[in-house]
């Protein structure tokens, strides 16, 4: 496949469109490429799924992976990779993501995806990074940054709030706008200004009301007025609801091709006024400049390196491998221990890899873990396999007695559970988090003849782990690890490779302990974001719930420890806040920490989250070795989101910053006092007279005016003045006997106003 060729002149072509074809440029010419022009130079370009591999479709167009598409190397879904914590590791898998698109002649790679991980029933949360903006902001652009560095496009998906499958094409979420903000927003955000993505992809479900595919305040008024985002923005795949409204609002691209539909829409709302001409015009616009910029900085094409790509996927799968718990040191497994090694439980040789759905790669390869612990064991120490479950299956005793026996003459064993394919998949949510019942009795039955037993997990979103979790000394999160995920394992089961993911997302104890119960996955048509900025380890905090593993914990086979800090406040209303720490490496064998830190934020006049996750860092240390690790934090970090200003208000006061191994490991935390913003108090008629007392002219002139009056009394009453200082100062005017009236509280307001109107 050849790339487009050479560029064109956009605004000579964009002169030179009839109406007809400016309708057709904003509709796909099939499942995955744009209308051409011949008449003017303007090639069609390609775009495919995504993210974390090329779904490259050359006949037989679908958007749910049912189609056979080109083979390329299945890196790790998001829900893996996001547990490395590492921006530089995720930009180099998207570099060699761009190799394979411009080796197939792919101009837009539709990803990453960085919807919130607001349930741990979505059945999506595969393809999504976190819980926490922050982080999946941070590597969303480092994604970015790499796939767009070699000249290819990326889209950033899915714009907005796009958190459950269940009724995705329709569903409102209905979330207030201080939530939007600061937890659904940001990483959107962070990623669009930070990395400056090529397209942005409107979602399915509507937002407070409106389809996000046609909604002005978040395709315009947010992502472009206020972000600046210059690309363009193209419909998820069959999200156009009303194509004129999509225009106006902002969506310049409709997919797949609505078969002439769209197009025929936008001609009859020129034609009746419903749409301008420059409406049309700038997403027509906008059309054209991805077409030539695709067909200007693409890359030179050439054959993909899949070796150096396996490899690649490889070391990305064992950097998202979190090991959760590791008793007595079982793990790493001494390769030449006595004894067999039991490898227990049909994901060892099926080894599941991805999800279901649009983002369903054809592997080049595909490393199957039983193999790459034979292989790496081969002459060293026997392994046994036993199956013991059916995938999708009962409780099956033949396979299960198998399994006992194998553990029984095994000196450990390592047992894999998981979700089977049937479980989560694009399109539908969970309804449980719990592991199939016939891996756990088998679990259960290995236990009871082997106490050494480790369990390795493969699962896109989080799992129950209690009880069974006490039958396990150690337990590996493996979630979905690409083609290389069965090598990486081995890896690191074998110490070949060391440990070192963290918790992208808090595993909760139950699901009954997740903010969304009741509001998950909504009902008739709507659902309600009722938990606010509560989301993850935000709630746990809050709610000071026990959790099964923390947002941020992991464990290495060394341990660290956390030395001398310094935290200093820059000058400024802009304050910079530089973080070093010591980190010391106190065990005997390498390892990679990852320092985070985690802001507690002022008092102030609303209520903000305990502590939020507004930096990190990682730091590889030698055994015995010592490095600073250096963090800053800028204005943002200690920002809330104001709703009546309209903006981002840091408020004065002393702000905690903690630094740590996990959101619930905190090793060191210092105050810092901020000098925040200088507010006007918001003084309207409607204001509290407690606001009026407190404003520096309002309050002098409104204890003035008390003086000796009947009010100054009750007013100032050590037990009933509060109550009666909460009345708006406009309904105690209209009382007899407060010595301000009516007119002159007017008069006042507008004298003393501050940001608000006065009313
Ligand atoms: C998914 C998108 C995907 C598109 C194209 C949709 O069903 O939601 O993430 O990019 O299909 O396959």
């Amino acid at each position: 496949m050849t790339h487009p060729p050479a560029a064109f002149d956009v605004t000579e072509v964009l002169a030179g469109l009839t109406l007809e074809e400016k309708a057709s440029l904003l509709d796909g010419a099939d499942f995955w490429r744009t209308t051409a022009v011949e008449r003017l130079g303007v090639p069609a370009v390609m775009v495919s799924d995504g993210p974390h591999g090329l779904r490259t479709q050359t006949a037989g167009g679908d958007n749910m992976g049912v189609n056979a598409s080109a083979p390329a190397t299945c890196f790790p879904p998001a829900a893996g990779l996001a547990s490395c914590w590492d921006p530089t590791l995720v930009r180099r898998v998207g570099r060699a993501l761009a190799r394979e698109c411009l080796a197939l002649g792919v101009s837009v790679l539709l990803g990453p995806g960085v919807n919130m991980k607001r349930s741990p029933l979505c059945g999506r949360n595969f393809e999504y990074f976190s819980e926490d903006p922050v982080l999946a902001g941070d590597l969303a652009a480092a994604y970015v940054d790499g796939v767009q560095s070699l000249g290819v496009g990326t889209s950033l998906k899915h714009f907005a709030v796009n958190s459950q499958e269940t009724d995705r094409m329709s569903v409102s979420a209905d979330v207030d706008e201080r939530t939007l903000r600061e937890i659904y927003l940001p990483a959107f955000e962070k990623v669009v200004t930070a990395s400056r993505p090529w397209t942005v992809m409107a979602s399915y479900n509507r937002v407070n009301g409106v389809f996000a595919s046609e909604n002005p305040w978040l395709l315009t008024r947010v992502l472009r007025d206020e972000w600046g985002f210059d690309g363009l923005v193209v419909s998820d795949w069959g999200a156009v609801n009303d194509r004129a409204a999509g225009v106006s609002a902002g969506l310049d691209l409709e997919m797949p091709s609505s078969s002439g539909g769209g197009a025929a829409r936008i001609l009859d709302a020129l034609a009746d006024g419903t749409l301008t001409q420059a409406e049309v015009d700038r997403c027509v616009e906008r059309v054209l400049r991805l077409v030539a910029r695709a067909s200007t900085e693409a890359g030179p094409a050439g054959p993909a390196d899949f070796d150096a790509h396996h490899a690649l996927a490889r070391e990305a799968a064992a950097a998202s491998i979190v090991l959760l718990k590791n008793e007595g040191g079982i793990l790493p497994l001494a390769p030449d221990a006595q004894g067999p090694l039991a490898v227990v439980g049909e994901l060892a040789r099926t080894t599941r890899y991805q999800g279901a759905g649009s983002s369903q790669v054809n592997p080049t390869r595909l490393d199957s873990t039983l193999t790459a612990l034979r292989d790496s064991l081969s002459g060293r120490r026997e392994v046994h396999f036993a199956p013991g479950y059916l995938l999708d299956g009962a409780p099956d005793q033949a396979l299960t007695d198998e399994a006992v026996r194998v553990a029984a003459a095994a000196e450990s064993v390592v047992a894999f559970l998981g979700l089977p394919d049937s479980y989560e998949s694009e399109g539908f949510d969970r309804t449980s988090m719990d592991l199939p019942a016939n891996q756990l009795s088998v679990l259960d039955a290995v236990a009871r003849v082997n106490p050494r037993v480790v369990v390795v997990l493969s699962n896109g979103s989080v799992v129950r782990m209690t009880p069974w979790q006490d039958d396990a000394r150690a337990v590996v999160e493996g979630w979905l690890l690409g083609q290389a995920g069965g090598s990486a394992l081995a890896d690191v089961l074998l110490g070949a490779a060391e440990p070192t993911g963290r918790l992208a997302e808090t595993i909760p104890e139950r699901l009954e302990d997740n903010p969304t119960v009741g509001s998950f996955p909504g009902e008739l048509g709507s659902v309600r974001y009722g938990e606010g900025l509560l989301i993850g380890y935000r709630w746990y905090d809050a709610h000071q719930l026990p959790v099964a593993y923390p947002f941020g914990h992991g464990l290495s086979y060394t341990t660290f420890s956390y030395g001398d800090v310094t935290v200093t406040v820059g000058p400024g209303p802009d304050p910079v806040v530089d973080i070093t720490v010591t980190v010391t490496n106190t065990g005997d064998r390498p390892g990679t920490e990852t320092v985070q830190v985690y802001v507690a934020p002022a008092a102030c006049e609303v209520f903000r989250p305990a502590q939020e996750l507004r930096g990190f860092a990682q730091v590889r240390l030698e055994p015995g070795e010592s490095d600073q690790v250096r963090l800053s934090l800028g204005r943002r970090a200690f920002a809330y989101w104001h709703v009546g200003r309209q903006d981002w208000v840091v408020p004065p006061g002393t702000y905690g910053v903690r630094i740590g191994a996990s959101s619930r490991d905190i090793r060191a935390e210092a105050q810092i006092a901020l000098d925040g913003d200088d507010l006007p108090l918001p003084l309207t008629v409607d204001s509290a007279a407690e606001a009026w007392l407190a404003h520096p002219e309002a309050g002098p002139w409104l204890k003035a005016a008390l003086r000796g009056s009947d009010f100054e009394g009750p007013l100032f009453h050590p037990f009933h003045g509060p109550s009666l200082r909460a009345f708006p100062i406009l309904r105690l005017s209209r009382m007899p006997g407060f010595p301000v009236r009516e007119a002159q509280v007017r008069a006042a307001a507008v004298r003393f106003e501050g940001w608000s109107d006065a009313t």
